[in-house]
Formats: C-alpha cells, structure tokens, sequence
C-alpha cells in the first residue's frame, strides 16, 4: 500500500470509531439512527457518515484473477479455500499489503454431491472428531487467518448441531465468523452469538450476475444500506467483473461518505440491525 492508501485507510479507521461509538450511544439512549443516516454527515464528502466490509470469496485456485484485486488500493478481505494450488501464495501476498485474511471453509450445499464444496469440507455425516479435524486442517492451510465464512453450506449452516462443533474450533482459536447467508434458515450467526463468538452477516452479494454492471448496481445498494444502519458487509467472488466493478465503484461509494474498511471491524458479540 502507497502513502496515501495507507492515509485513506487511517481515515476510515478514525471515523470508524467515531461511528460505532455514535451508534453505540444512539443504541443506549434508545433512539433510532435516522433513515438518511445523516447523523453526522456535515455535508462534506470527505467525512465518512457510513462504513462497510467487502470481502471477496473464493481466492486459491487462478494467480491472475487475484492479481486483479491486490491492484486494488482499498482494504478488502480476502477469504480463502483451504488447499488450493494458490492458496498460501494468495494469502501471502494479500498479507504483504496490509489486507485481512480469512478462511473460506467448504461446507455441505443442498443437493450435495451434485454442487461439491471440494476438498477439505465439513459433511454432515462426520462424527463430531472428524469436524474438529477437519476445521484444524482447512485453518493449517491458508496462513494469516483471522476469521472464517462458509463456502456454500447451505445445509450445514441450518444445523445447529455441526454448527456448534465449527464454531467452537474457531472460539478457541479467537477467530470471527461471518455468516455469508447462503440459506435464509441459517443458524451459525445466532449459534456464534450464543457461543459469545464476535460474528458479523453478509448483506449483499455483489455478483449472482457476473457482469460489471449488476456488480456497480449492488455496490449502491450496499451503500443505501450502510447510509441506513451506519455500517454493511458485503460479499463478491473472484471474478474479473468483480474487480472492475470495484474499481470504478468504490470511489463512488465514498463519494457518498461510505468509507470501505477490514471486516474485523465490524463483528461483534452483539446481535447487529
Ligand atoms: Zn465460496
């Protein structure tokens, strides 16, 4: 990161802190932050009335496409498959410019083997040593990590049970986790907080559609949202269209005094709006 990203960054950190700790004293004196989320916008652009988290899923298996990203200048995340060919080298470099680093850990879909998670993924049908093991060898894999979101699980995330036995590898480990939401009947954000885990959830997915301009429209939506509740996490995938879209989209985001931070920034031990 050059001088002035490192700038920006510092930026958004302060006004990060000055947002939460708004929010936090809005929270206890029972008032709800307006809908404009103008509470402290003075009119200038170059003070941030909102922040989010973007993370990008999927990072280990193509150099080039993770390339695209690290040429980035903003704090994205980088969520990572255990035991891919570019999986250290990803972390790595992503590491070396200052950027977070999570797990992207496999984990049962519906209709599985038909949609495969890959290697290294949690299955429903393991004994609870098996998940223990399993959660240990994916996090040996990709070095640097600080939390964990699921890589499809659309079935494992709606069981409480396999849940509690992931989470608590990951409790132990002082590790976050995001619930990326691919199931509406997810249970791992309310089995984190019952654990007293810090856990965060996915907002928006920026590309169903891999097209750059579905990836712009999602991008203001996740700001709309941000500017509502004061912060968003959001969550794309390694896709070229991916990384365009946010190179054209995120100034414009804190055109809007959106400011783009780490996403160990926004996980808490409390439920979120
Ligand atoms: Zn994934």
């Amino acid at each position: 990161m050059d001088i002035s990203g490192r700038h920006s960054v510092m930026h958004c950190l302060v006004w990060l802190s000055v947002i939460l700790s708004v929010l936090f004293l809005h929270r206890r004196a029972g008032e709800a932050v307006q809908a404009s989320g103008t509470a402290l916008h003075d009119g200038s652009p170059q003070k941030p009335v909102a922040v989010v988290a973007i993370i990008i899923d999927d990072f280990g298996d193509h150099r080039s496409t993770a390339e695209a990203f690290l040429e980035i200048d903003s704090p994205l995340t980088y969520s990572i498959l255990p035991g891919r060919p570019m999986s250290q080298w990803t972390a790595k470099r992503a590491s070396a410019k200052g950027r977070e680093i999570m797990l992207h850990l496999p984990m049962e879909p519906h209709r599985y083997p038909e949609h495969n998670p890959g290697p290294m993924a949690v299955l429903s049908h393991m004994s609870e040593r098996d998940i223990r093991q399993t959660v240990k060898d994916a996090l040996m894999s990709v070095p640097g990590v600080i939390g964990v979101d699921n890589h499809m699980g659309s079935l494992i995330t709606e069981d409480p049970r396999v849940m509690r036995i992931v989470l608590e590898e990951l409790m132990a480990r002082r590790l976050f986790y995001i619930d990326s939401l691919t199931t509406a009947k997810s249970v791992a954000y309310d089995v984190g907080l019952s654990l007293g885990m810090h856990v965060a959830k996915n907002r928006v997915f920026l590309d169903n559609e891999r097209r750059v301009a579905y990836t712009e429209q999602r991008l203001k939506r996740l700001g709309d949202i941000a500017l509502r509740h004061g912060r968003a996490i959001a969550i794309g995938h390694v896709a070229r269209t991916t990384a365009e879209a946010l190179q054209q989209g995120i100034p414009e985001l804190e055109a809007r005094g959106v400011c783009v931070v780490p996403v160990s920034r926004l996980v808490t031990q409390e439920k979120s709006p």
